[in-house]
């Protein structure tokens, strides 16, 4: 299919501006079973998080006797996506989950847990670009539903070059037909960007425009991570209530 026009009358496809997320929906506790769980919406996308633990490990050799051991898996449901996705893993599953995990790793206080695990659990029920970011914030805010130290939180947009913009969180025709692609996240701590966690790119961007797209993120995860954190006070002050 050729490429459609990206930005119209300095709008994109969507109304929005360049600087703009999509609307975001977040609910804490939402699983019963899971000792912490989230529901997160951006745009299109719609996740699950499910955090079990810290538990004992299996299989035990698994475990480590001076901290936890983190796993995340990242799955997208055969549902999630226009054409019916096969079942299960597959590499870019494996990839998103092994970077989402060296994410995640440093701000929980795995120290404070030897010989258990913390499993994270994330589903795509409803993909629109940008489910390795929207799992992320919803991973973090479900990890501190689940009461685990961390230091920080963990919160991540992609940017993309569009017809030669720069703009923040890119929906799917966005990500298709565009020249570039980064997603970021951003370990924030007492309010603050912190340090990045993760960082990739596909397509191309001038050194200037990675700047621009990086910055461009932090404004994006900060507003991000104030949604995340009124989602958890929601539920906490209401419990307390
Ligand atoms: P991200 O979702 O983190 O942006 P990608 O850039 O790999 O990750 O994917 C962009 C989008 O492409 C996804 O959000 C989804 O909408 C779509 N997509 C990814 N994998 C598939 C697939 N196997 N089948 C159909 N669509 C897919």
């Amino acid at each position: 299919m050729e490429k459609p026009k990206l930005i119209v009358d300095g709008k994109r496809l969507d109304g929005r501006g360049f600087e703009e997320l999509r609307p975001i929906k977040i609910e804490v506790g939402v699983l019963k079973r899971a000792d912490g769980s989230c529901y997160l919406e951006m745009g299109k996308n719609k996740i699950i998080a499910a955090v079990y633990g810290p538990r004992e490990v299996h299989p035990r050799h698994l475990q480590d006797p001076s901290k936890a051991v983190i796993r995340y898996r990242y799955n997208m449901a055969p549902f999630s996506v226009e054409e019916r996705k096969k079942p299960g893993p597959d590499r870019r599953s494996v990839e998103i989950s092994k970077v989402s995990r060296e994410a995640l790793e440093p701000v929980i206080m795995k120290e404070l847990f030897p010989r258990s695990g913390i499993d994270v659990f994330v589903e795509v029920l409803q993909a629109d670009a940008g489910t390795r970011t929207a799992c992320l914030n919803a991973a973090s805010v479900a990890l501190i539903d689940a009461g685990v130290m961390m230091k920080g939180i963990v919160t991540a947009v992609a940017v993309a070059k569009v017809d030669g913009q720069i703009v923040l969180d890119p929906m799917k025709e966005e990500d298709f037909y565009g020249e570039a692609d980064m997603p970021v996240a951003f370990l924030i701590r007492n309010d603050q960007i912190e340090s990045i966690a993760l960082l990739q790119m596909d397509g191309r961007m001038t050194v200037e425009e990675v700047k621009k797209g990086i910055e461009l993120a932090k404004k994006g995860a900060m507003e991000i991570y104030r949604m995340q954190r009124e989602a958890v006070m929601k539920k906490y002050v209401k419990e307390e209530e």
